[in-house]
C-alpha cells in the first residue's frame, strides 16, 4: 500500500506537540543501563512460562499488573489486546521456540476498540487516506465476546501447543481487578 506523501518520522517529528526526544533523553539518562541491569545473564526464555496478549491502552502496565521480573514473560500489545493472525504468529514462536505453557488473554472494559465499527472505521481510511487496509480493524463492543473468542482461536489454531493453558479475562480500569471472561 502506497502512503501519500507526509513528513517522514526522524528526530525532529512531533506528534501532538510532545516530541519522541522526551523518550530518547530518558533512555540516555537512565533507561539504558537499567534495562542492561536488569537483563544481565537472563536467558531469553521467559522463565515463568508464560505469554500476556493485552490492549495497548497507555494506562495498562502489564509489568506492575502482573508483577513481572525481566525475563519472566513474554507481552504481546496491540489495539484492543484482540487475537489477530499476528498474534497467533507470535504465541507460535514463543510456544516451539522459546518454552512459554500458559496464554492470558486480557482485554480491558471502556475500551477504545468499542468506540467505533470496522465499516466505519474503513470507510473513514477510504475517504482520508484514499485506500483500503487488507487487515479487520478488529472493533467490538462486548470485551468479554472478544475474549472468548480470541481464547477459541488460539484454541483452534493448529500451530499452538495442545498442552498449552489459556486463560481469558476483562481487566477493570478503575480497580485493575481481572474478571474471569
Ligand atoms: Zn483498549
Amino acid at each position: 500500500m502506497q502512503r501519500p506523501a507526509s513528513p517522514g518520522p526522524g528526530p525532529s517529528r512531533t506528534m501532538g506537540g510532545v516530541s519522541d526526544d522526551v523518550l530518547l533523553t530518558r533512555h540516555a539518562e537512565r533507561g539504558a543501563a537499567a534495562s542492561a541491569e536488569a537483563a544481565k545473564g537472563l536467558p531469553a526464555p521467559p522463565s515463568l512460562h508464560t505469554l500476556i496478549v493485552t490492549c495497548m491502552d497507555a494506562r495498562i502496565d502489564p509489568v506492575a499488573l502482573f508483577g513481572i521480573e525481566p525475563g519472566e514473560a513474554h507481552v504481546l500489545r496491540n489495539a484492543g489486546g484482540i487475537v489477530t493472525d499476528d498474534v497467533v504468529r507470535s504465541v507460535t514462536i514463543s510456544q516451539r521456540e522459546l518454552g512459554t505453557r500458559t496464554v492470558y488473554v486480557v482485554q480491558h472494559k471502556g475500551c477504545g476498540m468499542g468506540t467505533f465499527t470496522d465499516p466505519e472505521f474503513v470507510a473513514k481510511l477510504q475517504e482520508e487516506c484514499g485506500a483500503t487496509p487488507d487487515w479487520a480493524p478488529g472493533a467490538f463492543s462486548d470485551a468479554f465476546e472478544s475474549v472468548r473468542q480470541g481464547v477459541a482461536r488460539l484454541v483452534d489454531s493448529p500451530f499452538t501447543l495442545p498442552e498449552m493453558r489459556v486463560k481469558g479475562f476483562v481487566l477493570d480500569l478503575e480497580t485493575f481487578a481481572l474478571e474471569p471472561a
